[in-house]
């Protein structure tokens, strides 16, 4: 086992990009406690569950003792913040500790989320409440379970240090892993700086280091704007299928490498709503959940807009863009087709099958994941596998309809029942970072320092299109109480 201060770091960030941020220390918290460490992640890094509870690693989340290896820094980006130009974000609460290489060879960028003030605080205190780092702990190992492109988490520590909110909670530090965490809005920050040089050393550092394919191409910068937009679709369509809602889709939240990042205000779908909006925040709704796909090709172009100055040539870069909408549109349909169980996506014919159905999701409104384990069930030749279908439903004889519909769809394909079912079931989780579930664990960590449900959920949440006899109940639809669940940009 690699004890912690013998982690082999690279630090390549710190050391080929000095003018892209400013070396700083942690600012101290009081008495911390390991909420949780991510033990399969960790191993990944050869360190054992001993290390992850030593005080010396504990103390290394709290950001009040480092290793030699850590050079923290914070880093400088821009961001379009609901639509507006914010010329100077930068990592506010975060803090880059250095880059670590796995036991596998690859290497990670390990961050803090919540140590402190940093130049780039602003009026901001630097801290994050316990509240908001359980959901971001939560979420990002939710949807590395689902498959979907993330930065992760590796440690939480809690510590009892006020915290002032609309009401005043507890601090607490994510530990969280990336391959970069760099942003669209840090190119946004070298364009509005008049900064050819620096855009270029950050393009060039990415390319060398995160995107060697692009690195042979005639044009390695349209190349890499190529990948973002290719990266970003993809990911934008895996977000759709599972019904996430990012919730701040700002430029600044968007992840160069096509990482989920940033996990703020966010939700799944609990019953299907193409309108939900999931940030209290966002009264007009600019990040709804049928408006990600569009907000992300309007951050892709503003993505563009700041690289043309490297790329060179403004008609090249416009029609990479403009293939967006329909690389979005092919990895939505691999998605949607996949969670229904084709074998291949008939156009027209398949596109309204769809259609039919989220309108009938939406006009009943079922809950979006269960319906879609329920789908695993049915069968192409006879009625007997409808019931969990139908019983997501109160007007039965709509659903009945559909499955219609969509049996007659099947029947145009060879593959037998326990093969689609059994595939299908790969693609359309049982299991979702619900609200209500996030609730229940920050309600428990709260009041009674109690953190055993973050581990049982983890462990679902991992593995989440497997059955898990045992927590059934994480499945099971939100509790009334659960209906006025607000969830804002304050974190
Ligand atoms: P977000 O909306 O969380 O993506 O944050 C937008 C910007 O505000 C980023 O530059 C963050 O680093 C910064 N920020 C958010 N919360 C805080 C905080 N509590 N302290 C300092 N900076 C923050
Ligand atoms: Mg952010
Ligand atoms: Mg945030």
């Amino acid at each position: 086992m690699t004890a912690l201060s013998q982690l082999p770091a690279l630090n390549r960030f710190y050391q080929s990009l000095p003018n892209w941020y400013t070396a700083l220390g942690a600012e101290k918290l009081p008495s911390p406690v390991l909420v949780h460490a991510n033990l399969e992640l960790a191993e990944k890094f050869g360190l054992s569950e001993e290390d992850c509870a030593s005080p010396d690693f504990v103390h290394l989340v709290a950001g009040n003792q480092f290793p030699d290896w850590v050079q923290p820094l914070a880093t400088v980006y821009s961001g379009h913040q609901f639509g507006v130009c914010v010329p100077r974000l930068g990592d506010g609460r975060a803090l880059l500790l250095g880059e670590v290489e796995s036991t596998a060879g690859f290497s990670y960028e390990w961050q803090l989320k919540g140590a402190g003030r940093t130049p780039y605080s602003r009026h901001a205190d630097g801290r994050a409440v316990l509240r908001s780092s359980i959901r971001e702990y939560l979420c990002s190992e939710a949807m590395h379970g689902l498959g979907i492109p993330t930065t992760r988490a590796l440690a939480m520590i809690a510590s009892p240090a006020a915290v002032y909110r609309e009401i005043t909670e507890s601090a607490a530090v994510v530990l969280r892993v990336a391959q970069r965490f760099v942003r669209f809005g840090h190119f946004e920050y070298a364009f509005l700086q008049n900064d050819l040089d620096g855009a270029k050393a950050l393009a060039d550092f990415l390319i060398e280091h995160d995107l060697p394919e692009c690195q042979y191409k005639e044009n390695p910068y349209l190349s890499m704007l190529e990948t973002v937009v290719l990266r970003t679709a993809s990911l934008i369509a895996d977000w759709q299928a599972v019904g996430f809602c990012h919730g701040v889709m700002n430029t600044d939240n968007m992840s160069i490498l096509g990482l989920t990042i940033d996990y703020g205000p966010f939700g799944f779908l609990d019953q299907f709503d193409p309108n939900h909006i999931c940030n209290h925040s966002d009264t007009y709704g600019r990040y709804a959940y049928q408006q990600q796909p569009a907000v992300a090709y309007w951050n892709l172009r503003v993505l563009g807009s700041v690289l043309l100055p490297l790329i060179g040539d403004k008609d090249i870069t416009i029609e990479c863009l403009d293939r967006f909408p329909s690389l979005y549109q092919h990895a939505y349909e691999t998605r949607m087709g996949a969670k229904l169980g084709l074998d291949a996506w008939l156009g027209e014919v398949d596109g309204q099958l769809l259609t039919d159905v989220l309108a009938l999701l939406a006009k009943h409104r079922v809950d979006y994941t269960r319906f879609w384990r329920a789908v695993c069930q049915v069968n192409a030749s006879d009625t007997n596998g409808d019931a969990a279908v139908l019983d997501e439903f109160i007007d039965r004889a709509a659903a009945s309809e559909w499955l219609n519909q969509y049996r007659h769809r099947l029947q145009q394909q060879s593959s037998s029942d326990a093969n689609r079912q059994a595939q299908m079931k790969r693609v359309n989780p049982k299991f979702v970072l619900r609200n209500y579930l996030a609730e229940e664990v920050i309600r428990q960590a709260r009041d009674e320092q109690n953190y055993q449900q973050i581990d049982e959920l983890m462990q679902v949440l991992a593995n989440p299109y497997d059955e898990h006899p045992t927590f059934e109940r994480f499945a099971s639809h939100p509790p009334t109480w659960a209906s006025h669940l607000e969830v804002s940009c304050s974190s």
